[in-house]
């Protein structure tokens, strides 16, 4: 018998007549004649045409939505409409059987909701096959798009005793029995006596041990998980998600800026390349989407017109405080629509102002710089005029912020000074300071959150569907 061959291949094949063999999940059975075969190495099914006349009627009755199989037939050209090739089984052997009484897939459609809760099966469906081959393509183009720039993957610290972020949003890492904590004198849990002899917690960001790296290196990258416990129930927020963090030595917030956007515009290109079935299908599934949407509502893009769109123009780029005056002046602004009214400068951006810069007054990509310090992490370079930082977050359409980024402040004093404001213990970043310390140098760096990246190029609409197995409040299910 020869060879199994993957369907991506089998469907791309320009020789007919041979003798293959291919193996999938049967997505429907129709006729008693046509199977919709699937192995998950493309969208596409291979019709496989069973001789039912003098097949074995027991076996044509295990040939269920579901089952796995194992076909032994004759490459044809189709006559079929929508394929170019089929299968003319010999033999079929059936691998694993699927009671379709019982089987929680049916051959029609069912809401993402549902398809949450058997997010063991949903990898069968259409769209998560076709989002999880995005998202495996989006991760090999990221370590290409450095790699090619000669970066250094970077493995930083899972297990962590800083929260690089100051938020507190941490889950702690413990080996204390819960109900028996060992207790100082004053009456605080002993760290001391646990696993690490110190309080430890999962990393919410690479980015200081990064900086530690870039040191050396010149250009890191890492590209791990990160933890966050906001307790925020969002469609953009999850408790486990991965990050994309590189950090660049002799490097400023302009040369910072220009690396995110052409990451971005790399990776999306490598995805609409690689993986133009996928995009095409995703493209076509929002567009059914959208119809239940009232008219205005509706993207004037396709999903694939708004991927093309983005590599086609330069992000706009300008800085929080004119963002502030266009957000002052807006037509929702002073109509009272925004939730959250923007009164003046200082105040942080709420997801619905980034999408008005970003959906209604630049309709493009857009990148705010130089934020006031009061709402910007320690570490952001300060700028002379006292009040602000060299800060970047790039803002996308349909998602808000993207990445988050910044000129790190190499100077010493000025690091310190803005530590001690914040209340940020010095003693325990001391291999932080030291490298302000010796050999300090320009240098900045951003956090791409990678389910965003896949929740745009998927065109889906909540983070928990571009993730395996996602991880948010009152949920670790699988
Ligand atoms: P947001 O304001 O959206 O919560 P943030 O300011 O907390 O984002 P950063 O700390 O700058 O985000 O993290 C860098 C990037 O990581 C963000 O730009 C975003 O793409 C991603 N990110 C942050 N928090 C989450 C989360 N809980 N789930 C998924 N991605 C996230
Ligand atoms: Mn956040």
């Amino acid at each position: 018998m020869s060879q199994r061959i993957k369907i991506k291949a089998l469907l791309e094949s320009t020789t007919t007549d041979i003798d293959v063999t291919v193996k999938g999940w049967v997505r429907t059975f129709r006729n008693n004649q046509f199977i919709a075969l699937n192995d998950g190495s493309t969208n596409n099914n291979i019709q496989v045409v069973v001789d039912f006349e003098n097949a074995n009627p027991a076996l044509l009755k295990r040939l269920t939505t579901g089952a796995a199989i194992s076909v032994f037939g004759r490459l044809v050209a189709s006559l079929g409409k929508g394929q170019t090739v089929e299968v003319k089984a010999h033999t079929i052997e059936i691998l694993g059987d699927s009671d379709p009484e019982k089987y929680p897939l049916q051959p029609k459609k069912h809401s993402l909701e549902f398809l949450r809760e058997i997010a063991h099966l949903r990898f069968r469906t259409n769209t998560f096959g076709a989002i999880f081959r995005v998202r495996n393509s989006l991760a090999y183009a990221v370590h290409q798009f450095f790699q090619e720039k000669g970066f250094v993957y970077l493995h930083t610290p899972i297990i962590t005793s800083s929260d690089a972020e100051g938020a507190g949003e941490t889950f702690h890492v413990t080996n204390f029995d819960l109900l028996n904590i060992p207790k100082t004198d004053t009456g605080e849990a002993d760290y001391k006596q646990d696993f690490f002899g110190r309080a430890t917690n999962l990393t919410v960001s690479g980015q200081l041990e990064g900086e530690l790296g870039a040191m050396a290196l010149s250009d890191i990258y890492t590209f791990g998980p990160t933890f966050r416990a906001e307790n925020s129930n969002t469609t953009r927020h999850l408790a486990e998600f991965w990050m994309i963090e590189p950090e660049m030595a002799f490097c400023d917030l302009v040369d910072n800026m220009d690396t995110a956007e052409a990451l971005l515009k790399y990776v999306i290109a490598y995805a609409l390349d690689k993986n133009k079935d996928d995009i095409e299908f995703l493209t076509q599934r929002l567009l059914e989407e959208e119809k239940q949407k009232p008219q205005q509502e509706r993207s004037e893009m396709s999903l694939t017109e708004k991927l093309q769109f983005c590599l086609d123009n330069d992000f706009e780029r300008l800085t929080y405080t004119e963002a502030i005056e266009i957000l002052k002046e807006s037509t929702p602004n002073k109509k009272k629509k925004f939730q959250y009214p923007v009164e003046g400068w200082g105040t942080d951006l709420q997801s619905e102002h980034e999408r008005y810069l970003v959906e209604k007054y630049f309709k493009k990509p857009v990148i705010l710089t130089d934020y006031p310090k009061e709402i910007k992490a320690f570490y952001m370079r300060q700028n002379d005029d006292g009040k602000t930082v060299r800060a970047m977050d790039i803002l996308f359409p349909g998602i808000g912020e993207i990445v988050g980024g910044s000129q790190r402040e190499e100077r010493l004093d000025k690091l310190e000074q803005r530590m001690d404001e914040m209340n940020i213990p010095k003693e325990e970043l001391w291999w932080y300071l030291d490298t302000r310390r010796f050999g300090a140098c320009e240098h900045a760096g951003f956090g791409l959150g990678f389910e965003r990246l896949v929740l745009f190029v998927t065109g889906m609409g909540n983070i928990r569907d571009v993730i395996p197995f996602p991880r948010f409040p009152k949920n670790a299910e699988f």
